[in-house]
C-alpha cells in the first residue's frame, strides 16, 4: 500500500456534509448582488507577480510575506492571487473596459496567502469580491454598505458591527503619516518588534496592531480623521449622513487602516463578536488611485471582499442552513434482472418529471437492505420494481413516512400514478 498523501496545510476540503451552507450562502449572495445590478466576472487564479506588488504594495504583509510566488516553465514570475481586486482591475484594463464606463462587478473564488493557519484563517480561503467602478462616491459607497447590511439580514446573520473610517487622499495621508511617525518615534521604546518593522515601511499599520500591550500607546496616537483634507472630510460626512438616513448603524474607528496599500477615503469592516481573533468577515474601501497606478485611465472605484469560511461558520452557528435536499422517490430493485428495466423506467420518469428527485438503488442488495437504505435516504416514497412487476408491467408504490400500505400502479399509468402517490405521501409527511 502506498503512503498516504497529506493535504496541504491551511487548505481545506469542503465536504458534502458542509456544502449546503456554502451553497445557501452563495445563492442568497448571488441573488442579492444581481438584484442590485452587479454582474459576475471570473478572473484567473494566477497573475504576474508584478500586478500584486504594484497594486497591494511592497510593504504590506500580503506582498511582504504571504504570497505564493513561483517561476513557471517559461521563466515568468507568477503568483496565486491573494485577493481579487487587482485581477479585476487588470481585467478591466486588458479588455479595454474603462473609457469612462461604469461597472458593477462581483467575483467568487479561492484566494491564497501563506499565513499561520488557525480557525478562520487559512492558506486557501474563499472570498466574494464586489467592486463598483467609475463613481467617486460617497453615494455608491453608501449603497454598497447598505447592500452588505441587507445581505446579513437575508442570510440571517446577527450581531455584526460596521466599523468605518476615512483614509483621506494620498496627500493628506502623507501629512498624517509624518505626524504619526513623529509620535511613534518619540515612544520607540514602547514599540514591539512588529511595530518597529512597520514603522519603517508602513507606519499606519502600527495602528492595526493586535498586541494588547500596544493598545494604550495607539489610543493616544494622533488620529487620521483629524488630519483629513476638506474634500475627504465632506465625503466622509456625507457618507455617514446617508448611512444614518438608511438606519445602517456604524462605529467610527480611527484606527481602521486596512492591510492593503491601495485604499483612500472610505474604508470599512464588518466584524463579529463571536470569533474573537478572526473577527473581520467583510472588509473594503475606496481605491480611486489604483486603476491609474496599474496603467488604466484614472477611474474612481470602491469595493469589498467577504470571507466565505468565516460567514459560513456564522451561518451554521445561527442554524440558518436549510436541510440538505432529500430524494422524493427511492427506486427499489427487486431482482438483479430488474435493474435494466428499473434504470430505463427511472430515466423515463426523470424526463417526464424533471422536478422530482429519484434515487435509484444501484449495487444490488436484498429487499430488506434496500428498504433500509430507502428509509435512511429520507425519501417519501419507494417505487418497487421486481421480476414479477416487470412481467406484469406494474410498479409497487409504498409511502415511507407513514403507515399507508403498498399499492400497485400499471406502468401505463405513470407518471400520473406516481404524482398521486407522491402528493399523498407529502401530505402525510407534512402532518404533525
Ligand atoms: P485579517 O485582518 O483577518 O487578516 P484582512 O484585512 O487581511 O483580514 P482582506 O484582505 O481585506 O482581509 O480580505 C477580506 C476578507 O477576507 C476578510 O475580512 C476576511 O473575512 C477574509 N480573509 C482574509 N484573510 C483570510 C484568511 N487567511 N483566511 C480566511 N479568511 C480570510
Ligand atoms: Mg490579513
Amino acid at each position: 500500500m502506498g503512503e498516504q498523501i497529506q493535504p496541504v496545510r491551511g487548505m481545506n476540503d469542503v465536504l458534502p456534509e458542509a456544502i449546503g451552507a456554502w451553497q445557501y450562502f452563495e445563492r442568497v449572495t448571488r441573488e442579492l448582488l444581481t438584484a442590485y445590478g452587479y454582474e459576475e466576472i471570473r478572473v484567473p487564479l494566477l497573475e504576474h507577480t508584478e500586478l500584486f506588488q504594484r497594486a497591494i504594495g511592497e510593504h504590506t504583509d500580503v506582498v511582504g510575506k504571504e504570497m505564493y510566488t513561483f517561476i513557471d516553465r517559461g521563466g515568468d514570475s507568477l503568483t496565486l492571487r491573494p485577493e481579487a481586486t487587482a485581477g479585476i482591475v487588470r481585467a478591466l484594463i486588458s479588455n479595454g473596459m474603462l473609457r469612462g464606463q461604469r461597472h458593477k462587478l462581483w467575483c467568487l473564488g479561492p484566494m491564497f496567502r501563506h499565513e499561520a493557519p488557525q480557525a478562520g484563517r487559512y492558506r486557501q480561503f474563499w472570498q466574494v469580491d464586489v467592486e463598483a467602478v467609475g463613481s467617486p462616491g460617497p453615494d455608491v459607497d453608501a449603497e454598497l454598505i447598505a447592500m452588505s447590511a441587507r445581505l446579513w439580514q437575508r442570510l440571517g446573520i446577527e450581531g455584526l458591527t460596521l466599523q468605518l473610517n476615512s483614509l483621506g487622499t494620498p496627500e493628506s495621508r502623507r501629512l498624517y503619516r509624518a505626524r504619526l511617525v513623529e509620535y511613534l518615534e518619540a515612544h520607540a521604546s514602547q514599540l514591539d518588534a512588529d511595530s518597529r518593522r512597520r514603522l519603517v515601511g508602513n507606519p499606519l499599520r502600527v495602528l492595526d496592531s493586535k498586541n494588547p500591550e500596544m493598545q494604550e500607546l495607539i489610543s493616544r496616537a494622533p488620529r487620521l480623521t483629524e488630519h483629513l483634507d476638506p474634500e475627504s472630510q465632506a465625503h466622509f460626512e456625507q457618507l455617514c449622513a446617508m448611512l444614518r438616513a438608511l438606519g445602517v448603524r456604524y462605529e467610527i474607528n480611527p484606527r481602521l487602516v486596512r492591510g492593503l496599500d491601495y485604499y483612500n477615503r472610505t474604508v470599512f469592516e464588518w466584524i463579529t463578536a463571536s470569533t474573537a481573533a478572526q473577527n473581520a468577515v467583510c472588509s473594503g474601501g475606496r481605491y480611486d488611485g489604483l486603476i491609474a497606478q496599474l496603467g488604466g485611465d484614472a477611474t474612481p472605484a470602491v469595493g469589498f471582499a467577504m470571507g466565505v469560511e468565516r460567514l459560513v461558520t456564522l451561518l451554521v452557528a445561527a442554524g440558518r442552513v436549510p436541510a440538505a435536499p432529500r430524494p422524493d422517490v427511492y427506486v427499489v430493485v427487486g431482482a438483479p434482472q430488474a435493474f435494466q428495466p428499473a434504470l430505463q423506467l427511472t430515466e423515463r420518469l426523470r424526463t417526464e418529471r424533471p422536478e422530482v428527485r429519484f434515487e435509484l438503488n444501484a449495487g444490488g442488495g436484498n429487499l430488506k437492505a434496500q428498504f433500509r437504505r430507502a428509509d435512511r435516504s429520507g425519501a417519501l416514497l419507494a417505487l418497487i420494481l421486481g421480476e414479477d412487476e416487470v412481467a406484469r408491467a406494474v410498479v409497487g408504490l409504498k409511502p415511507l413516512r407513514d403507515t399507508a400500505g403498498q399499492i400497485e400502479c400499471p406502468m401505463a399509468q405513470l407518471p400520473a400514478g406516481l404524482d398521486t402517490a407522491l402528493a399523498a405521501a407529502r401530505a402525510a409527511a407534512a402532518k404533525p
